[in-house]
């Protein structure tokens, strides 16, 4: 009688968690995705027999690298702002040149996000306000300057992380975003996120903790508390904006985001 040969449970594993991030992706709305390897990527390397860790698969022949193909090429690039990798540019060319709400019409740059691609830590805020819209960057007015102040004191760099939206075009004025256009936006905030799969996500105000928690209890009372988006921590604070006019309020925001430095085994800078 033949006998299947044995899987290794590491390779067992590793082939249920690729399957659990493809489901993700695609419930996240990416569309498409390719075993083309995408140009000047190298072949990973079969890890030969001896070389292996106990416990690890021997690759019998080369993986075919999994990359996720833009479904329209749409002339983005990886070196974009918040493109950094083939699934966040996938996402960003299924964006394209957005009309899906009625925000498309007044925006000068739609704003993607900006950082790190495969950062263990992502920021969520609520929407570009105008100088982020004439930029194309997310937080880079003058709750952007008190963003970064907020990720370089709990010992990160801004470009370590990565930085996004619940909408990606100004809503006029800076008023508050319609659930039209959440609802319109929000299926690529959630891929973005399943492309990165962070370890942490830090929500800033009501509309990020909202549109990830489906939870409308006001920010006051929720800020401070581990929640689960996905099986991701994630922590809801105020947003910097809310801050500049409340500075009463840095302190608990701070707080929140020394919760968020234990979880990395950041130490308190010296005061
Ligand atoms: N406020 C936000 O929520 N996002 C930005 O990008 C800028 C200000």
């Amino acid at each position: 009688m033949s006998r299947e040969p044995e899987i290794p449970a590491a390779a067992t594993e590793a082939a249920a968690e690729a399957l659990r991030h493809l489901w993700w992706l695609r419930d996240s709305g990416v569309r498409e995705v390719s075993t083309e390897r995408p140009a000047g990527e190298r072949a990973p390397q079969a890890v030969p027999a001896e070389a292996a860790p106990a416990g690890t698969a021997r690759a019998a022949s080369p993986a075919p690298a999994l990359a996720i193909a833009p479904a329209t090429g749409g002339g983005y690039a990886r070196s974009d702002k918040g493109c950094g990798s083939e699934a966040l540019l996938a996402i960003r060319a299924e964006l394209g040149e957005c009309t899906r709400c009625k925000l498309h019409g007044g925006r000068t740059h739609l704003v993607f996000g900006v950082g790190n691609p495969s950062t263990s830590l992502v920021f969520v805020g609520e929407g570009p306000g105008a100088d982020e819209d004439q930029q194309g960057e997310p937080f880079v007015g003058r709750a952007g300057q008190l963003l970064t102040k907020m990720i370089e004191a709990m010992g990160f760099a801004r470009s370590e992380v990565y930085i996004a939206n619940v909408v990606k075009c100004r809503p006029p004025g800076n008023r508050d975003p319609e659930p039209d256009e959440i609802e319109a936006c929000e299926p690529f905030l959630k891929a973005q996120i399943a492309a990165i799969r962070p370890r942490v996500i830090v929500a800033l105000g009501r509309f990020a903790v909202q549109t990830l928690l489906q939870d409308t209890t006001p920010i006051s009372r929720q800020r401070g508390r581990w929640r689960e988006y996905e099986g991701v921590k994630l922590m809801p604070t105020f947003h910097p904006a809310y801050l500049l006019r409340n500075p009463a309020e840095k302190k608990p925001a701070w707080e929140d985001l020394q919760l968020v430095m234990k979880e990395f085994g950041k130490s308190l800078p010296p005061r």
